[in-house]
């Protein structure tokens, strides 16, 4: 992963507790920088004696004078938040990695609904102002706060609904007045309207019962995406246990080759991989940035964590090769499918 050092050359406080930060782009740059509303750029910022990686989703949108904007905001004794709101100045440079993520508009032209909640807005905004400009499409959004004191973008928001009020809507579920969301809140949201795309950003238990009641409603699962800004989240399983002792390899397609990897006892895959000097797409070994996404054609792992990876993923053959353990011996990944 390289990381290119960007200027910050603007800073905007959107509540009390999250700031829009926009790089300024070399034209050197330009180029590198193209994303698709919806991604994420990962930060690399420099903490004690080490670094701190961290991911945050563009809330600008490419089809506006090209900006590449964040919005972070602060995590409770969360390190790399509260460094990002208190400390950074305009003028400072950032150490930044180029956009990547699938959390991005299809093109099979549905309607699309949003469900954000907190900075889940910050990748749901960007598909939202994308889509209104570049597409004929309606647009509703569902955006859950527990004050109205939380809610970021509520001036831009607001001004969407008065520029393109027959094709967007947005209804603000506040917790201070309505309750927390529930099944019901939702389904009366949603109503009829099944045949759509759905993309969903918050905390996970929003997320979980928002997929969930989408999938009552009979919602495929190729018609919801999830984007999960989850924490380290330590596996319950103890997957070493699972793993056959006697594999020696598995089989990788990278760059148009098949490599045969000697498999190192008890690493994942990627580390296999690594220490065979191949050098696969990846970045926070976490199981939250979903760069290592790879196509398992045969075999069977098991994985750490696969939460960031939706059923529909996972049905395609989709596994986290940071999170993945082989348990047979016919494993082949194809690292070059998208
Ligand atoms: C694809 C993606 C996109 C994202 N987009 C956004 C975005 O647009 N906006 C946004 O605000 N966030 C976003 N995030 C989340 C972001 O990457 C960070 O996870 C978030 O800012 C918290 O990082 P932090 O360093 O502040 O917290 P950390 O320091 O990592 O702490 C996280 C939590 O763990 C606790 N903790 C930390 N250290 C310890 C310890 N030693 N022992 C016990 N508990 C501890 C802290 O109290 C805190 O509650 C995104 C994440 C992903 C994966």
């Amino acid at each position: 992963m390289n990381f290119y050092p960007l200027i910050v050359s603007d800073i905007v406080e959107k509540t009390a507790l999250a700031k829009s930060i926009t790089f300024e782009l070399e034209d050197k740059y330009q180029s590198l920088f193209d994303y698709q509303a919806g991604q994420f750029l990962s930060l690399r910022l420099p903490w004690e004696d080490s670094f701190l990686d961290r991911s945050y989703s563009l809330s600008s949108s490419p089809n506006e004078s090209f900006k590449l904007t964040i919005t972070v905001k602060r995590v409770v004794d969360g390190r790399a938040s509260n460094l990002l709101n208190d400390t950074l100045k305009i003028g400072d440079i950032v150490d930044v990695a180029r956009p990547t993520g699938r959390f991005i508009p299809t093109s099979n032209n549905n309607p699309i609904t949003l469900f954000a909640a907190g900075s889940g807005i910050t990748p749901i905004i960007s598909i939202i102002r994308y889509t209104l400009k570049q597409t004929e499409l309606s647009i509703s959004l569902f955006y859950a706060n527990s004050n109205d004191n939380q809610i970021i973008f509520e001036q831009e928001l607001v001004q969407l609904s008065e520029e393109y009020p027959n094709r967007f809507n947005c209804l603000h579920n506040l917790s201070s007045n309505n309750g927390r969301v529930s099944e019901s809140i939702l389904k009366d949201f949603i109503g009829s309207r099944i045949q759509q795309d759905f993309f969903i950003c918050g905390p996970a238990g929003f997320m979980d019962l928002t997929e969930s009641v989408l999938q009552k409603l009979g919602v495929n699962d190729k018609d919801i995406f999830i984007e999960r800004f989850i924490s380290d989240a330590e596996s319950t399983l103890d997957s070493e246990t699972l793993i056959d002792r006697t594999i020696e390899s598995f089989n990788a397609i990278l760059d148009s080759e098949k490599h045969s990897v000697p498999y190192l006892a008890g690493k994942t895959l990627l580390e296999s991989m690594l220490a065979h000097d191949l050098k696969p797409a990846y970045f926070c070994q976490k199981a939250k940035c979903g760069m290592c996404t790879v196509t398992k054609v045969s075999g069977d792992v098991v994985m750490r964590n696969s939460e960031i990876l939706s059923k529909g993923d996972i049905e395609k053959g989709q596994i986290l090769l940071c999170q993945s353990l082989p348990l047979t011996n016919d494993i082949l990944i194809n690292c070059d499918a998208d």
